[in-house]
């Protein structure tokens, strides 16, 4: 499934210039900084996959890439980063609640938590914009190598217990690092299997 090229396809700043719904959708959203790029770069293999640039306040989109031509990986702006003005949140808001809309290919967001930090307000609100619109999502923890081992658990039954509430919340919370590799492979099976159903 991943073993060959992926290929930017699109970069969209409205949803007046989003791709056609040609393939199934896997969407990757998370604070700046939480390891997004990385992340994608480990699942597929590629270095350059994620041309995310580190601007704070740069021109939000969102960025498609065709994986060997079995599914689409979107790219979501990173969000919440402190320097980015109250009316970049909102364009971020606006941007995704249109693009989320009526999206039917779209089979699921992973939403990525620095599994150093847990869940903040702004993933919380970001959740609450995937429930309106009814798009099931999953946690990913992401820098576990950057946690204790004897603390994880307790980070994940943590971030469990706060999803529990949620309607649209994928139950399985996936525990990675793209520094040590962990839990990549699992990610990569849960994507395949999302593409089987
Ligand atoms: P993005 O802004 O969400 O795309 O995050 P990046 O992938 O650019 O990573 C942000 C910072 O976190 C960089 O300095 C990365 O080296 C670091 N980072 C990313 N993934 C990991 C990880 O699994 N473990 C550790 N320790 N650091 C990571």
């Amino acid at each position: 499934l991943f073993s060959g090229p992926a290929d930017f396809i699109w970069a969209a700043e409205s949803t007046r210039s989003l791709p056609p719904m040609k393939m199934l959708e896997i969407a990757f959203a998370g604070r700046s900084n939480v390891g997004k790029s990385s992340l994608v770069n480990a699942l597929t293999g590629r270095k350059t996959l994620a041309r995310t640039s580190h601007t704070p306040g740069r021109t939000q989109q969102l960025n498609f890439f065709d994986v060997n031509g079995r599914f689409t990986l979107v790219d979501m702006p990173g969000y919440g980063f402190a320097a980015v003005a109250k009316n970049k949140v909102e364009a971020w808001t606006d941007l995704i609640h249109d693009y989320l809309r009526g999206r039917s290919n779209l089979a699921r967001v992973f939403v990525l938590v620095d599994a150093r930090h847990g869940l903040k307000d702004i993933d919380n609100a970001v959740m609450d914009t995937l429930d309106k619109s009814a798009v099931s999502y999953q946690v990913v923890l992401t820098k576990t190598d950057e946690v204790k081992k004897a603390d994880l658990p307790g980070r994940v039954e943590a971030t469990r217990a706060a999803l529990a509430r949620r309607p649209a919340a994928y139950p399985e919370i996936a525990v990675t690092s793209s520094r040590s590799g962990a839990g990549v492979p699992e990610l990569r099976a849960a994507i395949a299997q999302l593409l089987a159903e």
